[in-house]
């Protein structure tokens, strides 16, 4: 904290329905918690959630700041998990490192041009570089690319916890947004020190989970490569 003023916060998907009531607006969620253990919603939940809400009439928003621009393998993770949210928050991917943020709504009647205004708001540049990524990003969706390197990421995280079974337990996450959960929680922060040191960088999430966000346009020979770096940073645990 300090949380956003408004927001009553819910312990997990079963408990928001504990907090909905007729003052209840909207319902903001993440699909996969970025920071908070890289862990994917249940599907059927969040489709029941979807439903019970629209005949509520309350709305659904998804954060996929982090989830979103293809990170889960589609252009966003609500698309891999068969729900039309009202409104859909983006940004950090978007324009491939220039910074932008957008919100979407099919709720095409509550904004008005000049309604929401902004110093840097649709800035040339930021949008040239998101045009160019959506178009790069799109292609290597659409032939396969991307879905193939998702499956090798995996497959290399499924072995690595095959082979350091005393460091993992598990991996989780959905498309390029992984991370494996560590036994000992201490040990997190020598792995990540260990890896820096040989040139792989991945990031802590939540308690004891070591979160992998690959570049969407990785090679399969940086894949490679990686791993087997990280492969030589876990021995030297
Ligand atoms: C980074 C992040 C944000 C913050 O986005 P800003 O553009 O920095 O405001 C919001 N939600 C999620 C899920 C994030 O990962």
């Amino acid at each position: 904290g300090p949380f956003p003023d408004g927001f009553v916060y819910a312990k997990d998907i079963d408990d928001i329905y504990n907090h909905l009531d007729n003052a209840t607006c909207a319902v903001l969620l993440e699909l996969v918690q970025g920071e908070g253990g890289v862990c994917p919603m249940d599907r059927d939940k969040i489709q029941a959630l979807s439903k019970h809400l629209k005949s509520k009439q309350i709305l659904l928003m998804i954060d996929e700041v982090q989830t979103g621009i293809f990170r889960c393998g589609e252009l966003f993770a609500s698309k891999v998990y068969g729900i039309a949210p009202d409104v859909i928050t983006t940004a950090k991917g978007l324009a491939g490192g220039v910074p932008i943020g957008a919100v979407i709504t099919s709720l095409i009647d509550i904004f008005h041009f000049g309604d929401h205004g902004s110093t840097f708001g649709g800035n040339p540049l930021a949008c040239a570089a998101g045009l160019e990524t959506l178009d790069i990003l799109h292609h290597i969706h659409t032939d396969g690319t991307l879905q193939r390197r998702i499956e090798s990421f995996h497959n290399a995280l499924e072995d690595i916890v095959k082979h350091f079974s005393h460091i993992f337990t598990h991996k989780v996450g959905l498309g390029l947004m992984c991370g494996l959960y560590t036994k000992d929680i201490a040990i997190q922060e020598h792995i990540i020190t260990n890896a820096l040191e040989s040139g792989v960088i991945v990031l802590k999430s939540g308690k004891g989970v070591v979160r992998f966000l690959p570049a969407l346009t990785i090679t399969q020979d940086e894949i490679n490569e990686g791993f087997t770096r990280l492969k030589n940073a876990l021995k030297s645990l």
